[in-house]
């Protein structure tokens, strides 16, 4: 079997233009036995343009449709963008419709966003960094309807700070809590490919957290492109799955209707 990309915007998310047909005809090009598409539902965001809900009853029927039209399954999942604020509503809506695979994001915290920038404030890099895995932490012991966590350290992809890496070692306390919540959790974590393709040219988490991930016993781990274009589709996913295996993991996981399946690499 061939991984599947589990991580994809399409033109529903309202930073994606991407065209879903398309996708479906990649996906069969490159012999994948299914689609995964997970757009955005951000509740609790203060970003104007990510307010906007995605119709799910008409979502689900139109991609019904597709997966017919297509010949190809189409699994449902969904990116929720985390705030603690708004939690039970997040589970509201997560109750409402039958999803394969939920990934849980902190694009935003203490009522500030990351993309817009209001974030990073009066704050330096290393007190930005540290309030958001603090942020991660908090939806890992709160929050448990979710499956993997999405693009842990993305932080690092928004700061206007001239060197955007950080060293782990510095926040060694507040990852390993995060990867060790997870471990007992039963969650999993993304190998979110989409940094391999931009500017810093390296995978989120980075390569250190997904090995002390490993060493601490974390096996629950899926990999996603985090595509917002048909062009992005698929990219980095045969590169963090050698990357996975030469941190010594030899399986990585999917999920169809909340279920965890583990494939061999
Ligand atoms: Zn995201
Ligand atoms: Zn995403």
């Amino acid at each position: 079997m061939i991984y599947t990309d589990h991580h994809v915007h399409t033109s529903y998310s309202p930073d994606s233009e991407a065209d879903i047909k398309a996708y479906l005809i990649e996906a069969k090009g490159l012999g994948l036995d299914f689609v995964m598409f997970t757009d955005h539902i951000d509740i609790g965001t203060t970003d104007e343009l990510f307010k906007e809900r995605i119709d799910y009853v008409e979502y689900f029927s139109r991609m019904k449709h597709l997966q017919e039209e297509y010949d190809i399954p189409i699994q449902i999942g969904v990116e929720i963008g985390y705030e603690k604020n708004h939690k039970n509503e997040i589970d509201e809506f997560l109750e409402k419709y039958p999803f394969d695979f939920v990934i849980a994001s902190v694009h935003y915290g203490d009522g500030k966003d990351f993309y817009l920038g209001d974030f990073f404030q009066g704050k330096n890099q290393s007190e930005s960094y540290l309030r958001y895995f603090e942020i991660v932490k908090e939806m890992v012991q709160d929050f448990g309807n979710f499956d993997v966590v999405g693009h842990l350290d993305y932080i690092t992809r928004y700061g206007p700070f001239e060197d955007k890496f950080y060293e782990y070692e510095v926040f060694e306390d507040i990852i390993d809590s995060i990867l060790v919540a997870l471990i007992q959790k039963k969650k999993g974590l993304e190998l979110n490919t989409s940094g391999l393709r931009g500017p810093l040219g390296i995978s989120f988490p980075k390569e250190e957290v997904l090995k002390r991930y490993y060493d601490l016993g974390g096996r629950t781990i899926t990999l996603g492109s985090d595509a917002h274009f048909n062009d992005h589709y698929y990219a980095g996913i045969v590169e963090g799955m050698s990357q996975l295996k030469s941190l010594g993991f030899n399986e990585v996981s999917s999920f169809t209707k909340r279920i965890e399946r583990k494939i061999i690499i």
